[in-house]
């Protein structure tokens, strides 16, 4: 029987809709092949949002979100909408849909792929096999805690203020979601914390410590964030999967993304406990190509995959997807963002035609 899934689009601002537009393509192509029906709906975020409703996450778009199996986001955020006050930026929306699915895992892989490893910045012996999975917590920490603000002393000296702070059910839960996307790859989980600073961190390494007594299975670790920040350009390779905090895992899942080269590769995938997961590329809107047909769909694409392997559990269709994006590589098409030497450079909509005569082939 044909499986359906309802999944919401959210092309967002700049290159979104051009890359939306390949992968609901390549879904459809994948939906014939391994029986499953899509039925797309399309909800307005970001600056394209602001323009229509004056806010950037209307409330339609969020529960047109809830009422779905998954949500694809491409992109948000330009240059028209930078200097609006922040509750109407369109980053703001991006922070309101988290918070309103109640998406507190977000889990980045950094895979080095053999045919983009020139891409890396760094010596190809380093990266070389480099497949690594950051898994950051989004809802918690320095980013939300309280009290947050910029307040006056006493002495009329302003001061500026953000708290870290994590309950023991925040670090739990997204020490589950660790234990088992780490149970899915190589069974080795580092988790990365400043315990020998932070009370916060402490806290963090004990739970992390508790929940591991569930995963005997599991490999587990514990690094400081500033030597993890060091071994992950002087030695990647020695990391599976790795959980941390939300601030430190912004910055580290970034420095991971990097060893990749190639930031319109890159996919994500952000998870609650149930409800609908959402999965977007790691690059932003891209305004500087924005309708030139020239940015890279495969992030978006790959984020597509994600959404199949981690929201629908449907990993045969996702393998298939990632094949294909392989094999397009293999065969030397390359958007400018990754051309490299004697390859076949092409735009946004000629990689999705290659793309999906591979995968009907
Ligand atoms: P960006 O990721 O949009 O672009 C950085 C550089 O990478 C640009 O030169 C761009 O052309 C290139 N690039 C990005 N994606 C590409 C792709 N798929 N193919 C080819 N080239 C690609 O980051 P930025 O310039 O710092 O930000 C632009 C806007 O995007 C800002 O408004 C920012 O707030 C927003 N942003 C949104 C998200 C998101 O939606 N999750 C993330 C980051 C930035």
């Amino acid at each position: 029987m044909t499986q359906q899934y309802g999944i919401t689009l959210l092309p967002g601002d700049g290159i979104g809709p051009e890359i939306l537009a390949v992968t609901v393509e390549v879904l459809n192509v994948i939906g014939k092949q391994f029986d499953l029906s899509f039925k797309f709906q399309e909800g307005l975020i970001g600056g394209a949002a602001i323009d229509e409703t004056g806010e950037p996450l209307p409330k339609e778009t969020l529960d047109l979100c809830r009422n779905s199996d998954a949500v694809l986001l491409a992109a948000i955020g330009g240059y028209k909408w930078d200097n609006l006050p922040r509750q109407q930026r369109p980053e703001t929306g991006l922070l309101g849909l988290r918070a309103g699915l109640n998406l507190f895992a977000n889990l980045r892989p950094a895979t080095i792929l053999p045919q983009l490893i020139d891409a890396s910045s760094l010596k190809k012996e380093v990266v070389e096999g480099v497949d690594i999975m950051v898994v950051r917590e989004l809802t918690g920490g320095v980013y939300f805690g309280q009290p947050k603000g910029i307040f006056t002393t006493e002495t009329g000296e302003k001061r500026g203020v953000n708290t870290m702070a994590y309950t023991e059910s925040e670090i739990d839960r997204i020490a589950h979601v660790a234990f088992e996307a780490s149970r899915k790859r190589k069974s080795k989980l580092c988790s990365v914390d400043k315990a020998n600073v932070l009370d916060v961190s402490q806290l963090w390494r004990d739970r992390v410590i508790a929940v591991s007594e569930k995963y005997p299975d599991i490999e587990l670790s514990h690094m400081y964030v500033d030597n993890a920040a060091m071994q992950l350009v002087r030695n990647p390779k020695q990391f599976d999967t790795i959980i941390t905090g939300n601030l430190f895992g912004d910055i580290l899942s970034d420095a991971a993304a990097m060893l990749t080269g190639s930031i319109g590769m890159l996919p994500s995938a952000s998870l609650g406990s149930s409800g609908p997961g959402v999965f977007e590329p790691v690059h932003g809107s891209a305004p500087d190509i924005a309708g030139q047909d020239k940015a890279n769909p495969l992030a978006q694409v790959l984020s597509a995959a994600m959404m199949l392997r981690y929201g629908l559990n449907e990993a045969a269709a996702a393998d298939k997807i990632e094949q294909g994006v392989l094999a397009v590589l293999d065969q030397g098409y390359r958007t400018g963002d990754i051309m490299s030497l004697n390859m076949k450079q092409v735009g946004c909509q000629e990689m999705g035609q290659v793309l999906l005569k591979v995968l009907e082939g």
